[in-house]
């Protein structure tokens, strides 16, 4: 096995990133500005909040953070983002998931302004990315497309597993491998699926976002097969002090002697994810001149 560490395909992009920032902060452009939304006090997502504004900060981009109460009121968040939409200090609004349960996600995040949507979360982003519009690619699939092309992965013609159809991973980025350019042939894989393993074995790529630690063993895969492991998942682990780690969705362990090239987790797709935010709210910037 091979890993695909993505800890210096990363921090070559944040490298290109600051740089550019630089350069287009000294020709008198204003810096990129990135709003981030947390609703209620989940850890994690004060985690993931933390770590996208720390980078945005390092990039020299100017961050705005918003935390609003566990049990705030649909028309407030709503309210949040349509000040957001119009304050013209920020190019990109990110609205942290998953929100509390009694706040309707879906239309909410149809309020964030196409234009904004750094996360590339909004139908008419989707539905633009479908057609081959000027959008914002989804950070994850975009991620998984630049390690893809930085490892020199072939995919046209290839034959792809996606497992899993969440609208922020598998829908999309099945859409783009299909897409003119990617060129896969592509099968994608939901709980319903029946013999999982015929599919995996007999694919080139298999792309596993599941969210399920050790769901799939050296038994699903073909030598000679890339696999990119989208799962973050935490599993009790005494001899860890916090009593936990994160594990994909891969068990690595059991692909220790096989000729396969596996991206780690963690330091594989959720650094790509956070590195594709920060390059879509510079495109945004740039775009909204
Ligand atoms: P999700 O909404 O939780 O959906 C999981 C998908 O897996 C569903 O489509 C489900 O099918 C499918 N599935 C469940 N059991 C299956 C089985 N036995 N066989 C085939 N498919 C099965 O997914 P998500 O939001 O995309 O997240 C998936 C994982 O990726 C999670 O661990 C999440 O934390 C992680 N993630 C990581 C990043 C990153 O940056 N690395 C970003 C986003 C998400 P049904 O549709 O039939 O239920």
């Amino acid at each position: 096995m091979v890993e695909l560490n993505c800890k210096e395909l990363s921090s070559s992009i944040y490298d290109s990133l600051k740089e550019n920032t630089q350069k287009f902060v000294d020709k008198g452009n204003r810096a990129p500005g990135l709003a981030v939304v947390t609703v209620g006090d989940d850890d994690a997502s004060r985690l993931y909040v933390k770590t996208k504004t720390e980078k945005a900060s390092l990039l020299g981009y100017v961050s705005f953070q918003y935390f609003l109460n566990g049990d705030s009121r649909e028309e407030e968040v709503i309210s949040l983002i349509e000040s957001l939409n119009d304050d013209d200090r920020v190019d990109g609004i990110l609205l942290q998931l998953p929100l509390p349960a009694h706040l309707n996600e879906k239309r909410i995040i149809e309020h964030i302004r196409v234009d904004k949507d750094v996360d590339g979360f909004t139908a008419l982003n989707i539905g633009r990315m479908a057609k081959g519009d000027e959008c914002f690619i989804p950070c994850t699939p975009k991620g998984i497309l630049t390690i893809l092309s930085h490892f020199n992965i072939p995919t046209v013609g290839k034959r792809v597993t996606v497992i899993g159809r969440s609208d922020i991973v598998g829908k999309p980025l099945a859409l783009l491998l299909m897409g003119k350019g990617y060129d896969a042939t592509v099968s994608v894989a939901n709980s319903k699926t029946k013999d999982l393993k015929a599919l995996t074995l007999s694919s080139d790529i298999v792309i596993s976002a599941v969210g399920k630690p050790m769901f799939l063993d050296s038994s699903y895969f073909s030598d000679g097969t890339v696999i990119i492991d989208v799962g973050i998942n935490r599993i009790n682990d005494p001899s860890r002090k916090r009593g936990w780690r994160t594990v994909g969705d891969v068990d690595r362990d059991s692909l220790q002697d096989r000729d396969v090239l596996l991206t780690p987790v963690p330091g594989g797709v959720g650094l790509m994810t956070v590195a594709s935010l920060m390059e879509n709210t510079f495109i945004s910037r740039e775009r909204r001149g």
